[in-house]
This record gives C-alpha cells, sequence and structure tokens, in this order.
C-alpha cells in the first residue's frame, strides 16, 4: 500500500525548503520527491544501511502516525546530510526537466 504526505523540506537541488511530496510503500520510506525541481531520492535501504546507523534508519524511514515537527526536522537533516553518490538519478531527471523547459521557451 502507498501512502503520500506533503510537507516543507529542504531541498538539495533548489538549495532551500521547498513542497516535498514523501512517498511510503507500506510503513516504510520509499522517495522523498521536491515539488519545485522533481529532484527525488529514492530509498534504497541497502545502501542506506551502508551509510546509517539501524536506529537512523527506525526513526526516519518508519511511518509516523503523523508527520511531527520533530520528525519533519529529522527529514530534513537527513537529506542534507544524503550522501551525493545516492542520488545520481534524481540529478539526471532535473537536467531532463530543465531541457523540457527550455524547449518550451524556444
Ligand atoms: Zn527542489
Amino acid at each position: 500500500m502507498t501512502t503520500t504526505m506533503k510537507t516543507e523540506l529542504f531541498c538539495l537541488h533548489c538549495n532551500r525548503e521547498c513542497l516535498h511530496t514523501i512517498t511510503y510503500l507500506g510503513t516504510y520510506l520509499k522517495e522523498v520527491r521536491c515539488q519545485e525541481c522533481g529532484t527525488h531520492i529514492e530509498m534504497d535501504r541497502k545502501k542506506i544501511l551502508e551509510t546509517y546507523t539501524a536506529e537512523v534508519i527506525d526513526r526516519i524511514l518508519t511511518k509516523p502516525h503523523r508527520l511531527t515537527e520533530e520528525v519533519r526536522k529529522d527529514l530534513s537533516n537527513f537529506i542534507k546530510s544524503f550522501p551525493i553518490r545516492i542520488i545520481t538519478k534524481p540529478l539526471r531527471v532535473a537536467k531532463e526537466l530543465m531541457e523540457v523547459i527550455k524547449e518550451d521557451k524556444d
């Protein structure tokens, strides 16, 4: 079962707080997507486990009953500290999106 939530989070690409859509697959966080630029972080638990401790993963990736201020802050810090090597795909997507926008202007 997929559920989505919307909240303001820090975007690495926009370099400011933007509206993000958070997608949960079952009880686990699957994707965080910026509504402004389309940059998204897909959660690969294996890659995350290489970088973060189980405690951090449990706190951040397990679906909260509601998105509390504390969870929101954790997510923002999590995104800011996210290793850039994990988000190569979103940068490509953002580039493609920029090209589409550019084409529209011509
Ligand atoms: Zn953005």
